[in-house]
């Protein structure tokens, strides 16, 4: 499986980070071996002094699919989670810079923990979900599926121009404002529509 995630789907989040409104979705990788699940630590990697949280809203692929149209694309996903796209700011500005790929920044072991799935019908229409994160008992993040750039839709049609979707594959759909760094013996807590679905510590 691959985990696809959406980069600047959130025009107040592309803000704080001083990037561009994007035209069309931008998005990148993370391997297998970078999920966390059932709420394991998350470890702080040696190589960065700035890990930050991204809490993003996670679909997953339920069928094969390529070249997807939008107006199908609700047909390959039943299911939604929550999950945190950890990201080593510092690593990510220096390949920012260089004009480099992102992969040391985004795809390091442990940054992609996830919650449980839920069928989506437990929460509702998927087009208006809140969720936030909670840092150490302190809400820092308060989201709303309503505020995304690109719909799950689009996300679906455009991501399968390019690569085939897998049963399976995760997208992490991008992450409101309100990132921030992370430091050993935090706790993380994530709620979907009120219902905690994420609380793990980093270690
Ligand atoms: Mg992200």
């Amino acid at each position: 499986m691959k985990i696809i995630c959406i980069g600047r789907n959130y025009v107040a989040h592309a803000k704080e980070l001083n990037n561009e409104v994007p035209e069309s979705p931008v998005f990148f990788l993370k391997p297998d071996s970078a999920l966390v699940i059932a709420n394991r630590p998350f470890f702080y990697p040696e190589f960065s002094k700035d890990v930050q949280y991204e809490l993003e809203v996670v679909i997953r692929i339920n069928r094969l699919g390529r070249s997807i149209e939008e107006q199908y694309a609700n047909r390959y996903f039943n299911e939604v989670a929550l999950g945190v796209d950890f990201t080593a700011r510092d690593l990510q500005a220096e390949q920012k810079k260089k004009g480099l790929p992102w992969e040391i920044a985004k795809g390091f072991d442990y940054s992609a923990p996830v919650s449980e799935f839920f069928p989506l019908k437990e929460f509702g229409d998927i087009h208006t979900l809140s969720f936030r994160l909670d840092l150490n008992g302190k809400t820092v993040q308060e989201g709303n599926t309503s505020l995304m750039i690109f719909s799950f839709e689009k996300i679906i049609a455009y991501v399968s121009r390019f690569m085939t979707l897998k049963t399976g594959d995760l997208i992490y759909t991008g992450t409101p404002a309100g990132v921030g760094p992370v430091a050993i013996n935090d706790r993380l807590e994530a709620y979907l529509e009120g219902k905690k679905l994420m609380d793990f510590p980093v270690k």
